[in-house]
């Protein structure tokens, strides 16, 4: 007896189409007011932030999706994986690869072409990082994961080394079903592996004391106590991710795979590039246009500096002459510290 084929919602065909274009995840949230609104404000209250003026500037926009696309009636969540393995490094794994913002973009617009050809007159607007949209919140609402006590997003198969990108539509989708439970149990392993004590407590982090603030987000010289714990992360840092339980078996990624030549730069030879050779070097990747030459060079200087090894003082001695303060600051720092080391032996 042949059984009666019960078509597919729209919604199932959207994370079909969603998986065919590459997304590992996906998931519809509705378009109500961020959940996690007041804790965003109790965070910046705080001053967690630090420097990160543009979380204050545009923190009132956060609380509702309706201040980016008035005519928002749900938000289509996807996530990229970009685990590639490897052994940990000084670049954030994130940053390894292409720059995912324009991956994640361009997919979100083909699946807004794709929606528009379902249903005439939808509109969408992908949003990737520069709208001011609480995404873990819409993640987890759309049921992709929940926050780990590393402030993370996890699911149970990928982890937490994903991207995330919003597509915010005018279609009222039936909404999934929202994460609800948590699955950190008593561990605090991310908590006890952080090296600077960047959380104040579960779920709470202090930016301030956070190496990827320090090496993405702060644009000025660092102080002395951020300078020697860097330890050997250029770009971001992966520690409390690294250590976590549920990163165990996250499978390769697809489609944000790395390139070789980001997954170890030489910081010397980092030092060595001009404005243009650092653009040829860098286009398309997280390193430029954000956070750019002098923040990288900086970070490049200050690591060598924590090397101990002095073959690198001819490099840090010319990074000194750089037109740019900021290199210039800490490739004298970088010196000051290797010939005190010497001083001291
Ligand atoms: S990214 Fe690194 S410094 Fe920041 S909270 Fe995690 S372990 Fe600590
Ligand atoms: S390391 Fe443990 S506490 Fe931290 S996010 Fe992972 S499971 Fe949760």
């Amino acid at each position: 007896m042949s059984q009666a084929l019960i078509p597919m919602t729209l919604e199932e065909r959207l994370c079909d189409e969603a998986h065919r274009l590459g997304f590992d995840r996906v998931g519809i949230a509705s378009a109500e007011p961020a959940d996690g609104f007041d804790r965003l404000r109790e965070w910046l209250d705080a001053d967690y932030a630090g420097e990160m003026h543009y979380m204050h500037k545009h923190a009132e926009a956060r609380r509702d999706p309706h201040s980016i696309y008035p005519k928002v009636r749900a938000v289509v969540m996807v996530a990229l994986n970009y685990f590639a393995g490897g052994p940990s490094g000084g670049i954030a794994r994130y940053a390894r690869g292409q720059d995912y913002h324009a991956v994640i973009r361009e997919r979100l617009k083909m699946l807004g072409a794709w929606l528009r050809e379902q249903v005439p007159d939808a509109w969408g607007r992908p949003c990737v990082d520069t709208a001011p949209l609480l995404e873990r919140d819409f993640a987890r609402r759309a049921g992709l994961g929940w926050f780990g006590k590393n402030t993370m997003l996890i699911d149970k198969r990928l982890g937490s080394w994903f991207v995330l990108g919003a597509l915010l539509v005018d279609v009222p989708f039936t909404p999934s079903a929202p994460f609800t439970a948590r699955h950190c149990g008593t561990c605090t392993r991310c908590l006890d592996a952080c090296p600077t004590g960047a959380f104040v407590a579960p779920y709470v982090l202090d930016a301030r004391r956070c190496i990827s603030y320090w090496t993405i987000e702060l644009k000025r010289p660092l102080d002395d106590e951020s300078r020697t714990h860097l330890d050997h992360w250029l770009l971001g840092c992966d520690i409390c991710q690294e250590v976590c339980p549920w990163n165990r078996r996250t499978p390769l990624a697809k489609v944000l795979t790395p390139r070789p030549d980001l997954e170890q730069i030489d910081a010397v030879e980092l030092l060595g590039l001009d404005a243009d050779a650092f653009k040829t070097r860098f286009s398309g990747t997280a390193f430029y246009p954000r956070p750019g030459r002098p923040v990288l060079l900086r970070n490049a200087a200050l690591l060598l500096g924590n090397t101990g090894d002095r073959a690198v003082l001819p490099a840090l001695r010319k990074a000194m002459q750089d037109l740019e303060p900021m290199i210039a600051d800490a490739a004298a720092w970088a010196i000051r510290r290797l010939e005190r080391d010497k001083t001291s032996e």
